[in-house]
C-alpha cells in the first residue's frame, strides 16, 4: 500500500472511530452528567475537545496548571480558550495547586527535588497534579481522559468505560483503541489546534523538568520521567490502572 492510500486507510478509520466516540459522548453527557475531561493539552485531549464541540458541550473541560509546564503548552492553552471558548462555547477550566503545600514542598526538599527519588517525585506530583485533580472532580459522575491503550506498557489493557474506584466515578477513554496514526489524521483532516511539541518528537505532553522528545523507536512515554522504570511511571492521576499492572 502506498504512502497516500495508507493516509486514507488511517482517516477512514478515524472518521468512523471519531462517530463511536460522539456517540458515546452523548450518552456519558446524558446518563453521567456532570462529567469532565480532564486535558493536559496533549492531542489525545485536544482531539477529544473537538469531539465534545461537535457533539456535547455540556461535558467541561479543564487542565491543571502545575506551575511546571512547556511554554508551548502555555500556548496552546491560550489556542484552547480563543477556540474552543470563546468561539466554540466550551466550558474550560484551569485548576492551579494550593500555595502553601507548593512553598513548603520547596522549601523542605528543593525546587527540582522530584529528580532525588521516585518518592519526592510522587509528592511532587500529588501536590501539583493529584490535589487539583480531586477537587476537578468534586461533584462530578465521569471524568473522561484522552489515554490511549498502545501509549505505553502500563496502558495496554486500557478499557474505554471504566470505573474510577478511588473516586467512586465513572471513567471514560474514548480514545483507548484509536492508533496514534489515527489521531493525527483526523486532527490534521480536521485542522484541530495542537501542542507545537508535537512537532518536535514530545508524543506525550507533561511538565517541562519532567518531559524530554524521544528518539526513533522509543516508547511513546519514554520521555515522561526517564530517570526511573517504566512500570512506576504514572503520576497519581490514573493511579488505579497503574497500580493493577504494576501488580501483575
Ligand atoms: S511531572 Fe514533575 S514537575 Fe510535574 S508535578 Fe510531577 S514531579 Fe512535579
Amino acid at each position: 500500500m502506498s504512502t497516500a492510500q495508507t493516509q486514507f486507510a488511517d482517516l477512514d478509520r478515524a472518521e468512523l472511530k471519531a462517530e463511536e466516540a460522539r456517540t458515546l459522548l452523548k450518552r456519558i453527557a446524558d446518563e453521567f452528567g456532570p462529567a469532565t475531561l480532564a486535558s493536559s493539552l496533549s492531542v489525545e485531549d485536544m482531539l477529544l475537545t473537538e469531539l465534545i464541540a461537535q457533539a456535547a458541550p455540556e461535558i467541561e473541560v479543564f487542565s491543571l496548571d502545575t506551575g511546571r509546564l512547556h511554554d508551548e503548552t502555555y500556548a496552546t492553552m491560550e489556542r484552547m480558550q480563543q477556540h474552543y471558548v470563546r468561539e466554540r462555547g466550551i466550558t474550560y477550566k484551569v485548576y492551579f495547586p494550593q500555595q502553601d503545600a507548593v512553598e513548603a514542598y520547596v522549601r523542605d526538599n528543593g525546587v527540582n527535588a522530584f529528580y532525588q527519588s521516585v518518592p519526592l517525585r510522587k509528592a511532587c506530583c500529588e501536590i501539583r497534579k493529584v490535589e487539583p485533580l480531586n477537587r476537578a472532580l468534586i461533584g462530578k459522575k465521569a471524568w473522561i481522559t484522552g489515554m490511549r491503550a498502545q501509549q505505553s506498557t502500563t496502558r495496554t489493557e486500557l478499557k474505554v468505560q471504566d470505573v474510577d474506584t478511588d473516586r467512586g466515578i465513572a471513567k471514560f477513554n474514548p480514545l483507548a483503541e484509536w492508533s496514534n496514526a489515527e489521531v493525527w489524521a483526523y486532527v490534521r483532516a480536521h485542522d484541530v489546534p495542537y501542542n507545537e511539541l508535537h512537532d518536535r518528537f514530545f508524543p506525550s505532553i507533561g511538565c517541562a523538568p519532567c518531559t524530554r522528545a524521544i528518539a526513533a523507536g522509543e516508547d511513546i512515554r519514554a520521555g515522561r520521567w526517564w530517570w526511573e522504570d517504566p512500570l512506576a511511571k504514572e503520576c497519581g492521576l490514573h493511579v488505579s490502572q497503574a497500580v493493577s499492572m504494576i501488580r501483575r
